[in-house]
């Protein structure tokens, strides 16, 4: 096995897939109403996408996160899963896991647990149902409720991740660490990223610094330093009164690019080697270019040569908030 070093001398071991662009939600700040979608032959079959994320295993990667878009409305994928978790099974790989919205969970939740799943991170910016929906266009929390519901039954812990947006759930980061401390879930605010076009929206009126959060957090509640780390970008404390954790996700206000450790793969076999980043390396030609995956190992570790040492993510006034044209639906959160 040769491992995947970047030439900053970062090791990369987690990959990112997202297994489709395609969601049962509009969040406000991911995608406008009337997104057009990927044809679904561009898309990766389940079976080529295991393909790619094997070899990622076999070069060390120990951690894979099945991400979207919503991965939990791509058809069949818990055979994904399934074939997934059989690198659990052998030891190559630590963890397997996802981002989903939590619409679909509780359909999913045994049927992920069975899959060697053991942690789910599920996206709520807040728990007042008009604004769930007002956030989501088209979600309903009731839903997701029943999911979290369904996840803590199968025993999968619980991540909640909140996009900090100013003027829409700042007045609740209070409830939500009270709830996510009584519910036994851990809780990371994201600051919004400048991704793709959203319509109407404004990103600039969206943006809420962590810095700012964290804060007014500390006015209420007594934040203790946390040395806990998942393997993924979020800085860490703990709530002494609840014995709950908050992870701050602060790619704006602190750059964490000097520890990354991952890349990420669309769902049309694209892989990006940085977030903030247009660069990109298909591996869907090599895929399908022959059976064998000298092709693919060789455009993988081309395409590790090529990470780049940071992202330029700017939200400001003077020069606009747009740094990448993709939305984080094409390459996951
Ligand atoms: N649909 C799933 C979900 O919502 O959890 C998985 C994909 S979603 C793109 C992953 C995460 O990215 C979510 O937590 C979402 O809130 C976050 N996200 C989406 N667009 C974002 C943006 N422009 N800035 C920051 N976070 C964003
Ligand atoms: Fe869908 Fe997740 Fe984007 Fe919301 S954040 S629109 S749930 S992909």
């Amino acid at each position: 096995m040769t491992e995947l070093i970047d030439p900053f001398g970062r090791k990369v071991d987690y990959l990112r897939i997202s297994v489709t662009d395609r969601c049962d939600f509009r969040c406000v700040y991911c995608m406008s109403e009337d997104m057009t979608f990927l044809p679904k032959a561009d898309l990766l079959t389940l079976e080529e996408l295991d393909r790619v994320s094997s070899a990622f295993v076999r070069h060390g990667v120990r951690k894979l996160r099945i991400t979207g878009g919503e991965p939990l409305v791509r058809r069949n994928i818990m055979s994904l899963f399934k074939a997934l978790g059989r690198h659990l099974d052998s030891g190559a790989l630590s963890e397997l896991t996802l981002t989903t919205n939590g619409s679909q969970l509780a359909r999913f939740a045994d049927d992920l647990y069975a899959c060697g799943v053991r942690r789910v991170n599920v996206s709520i910016d807040t728990l007042d149902a008009d604004k769930f929906t007002a956030i989501t266009r088209w979600g309903k929390i009731d839903q997701v409720m029943d999911g979290l519901k369904a996840a803590k039954r199968a025993g999968l812990q619980v991540k909640i991740n909140a996009v900090a947006l100013k003027g829409v759930n700042d007045s609740e980061i209070h409830d939500m660490v009270a709830w996510c401390g009584g519910e036994g879930f851990d809780l990371t605010f994201i600051e919004v990223m400048p991704m793709g076009d959203i319509g109407n929206e404004q990103r600039i009126d969206q943006y809420w610094p962590l810095s700012m959060v964290r804060a007014e957090l500390a006015s209420r509640w007594t934040l203790e330093e946390s040395d806990y780390v998942t393997g993924g970008p979020a800085r860490y404390v703990r709530v002494k009164e609840t014995g709950g954790r908050i992870g701050f996700i602060t790619p704006l206000t602190h750059n964490f690019c000097e520890s990354c450790n991952r890349v990420r793969l669309s769902c049309t076999g694209t892989l990006y080697m940085c977030l903030g980043q247009d660069d990109a390396a298909d591996l869907r030609a090599p895929v399908r270019a022959s059976e064998g995956d000298q092709l693919l190992d060789e455009a993988i570790f081309e395409a590790i040569t090529r990470k780049p040492k940071g992202h330029d993510f700017v939200i400001d006034r003077r020069r606009g908030a747009k740094s990448v044209a993709r939305h984080m639906s094409v390459t996951g959160g």
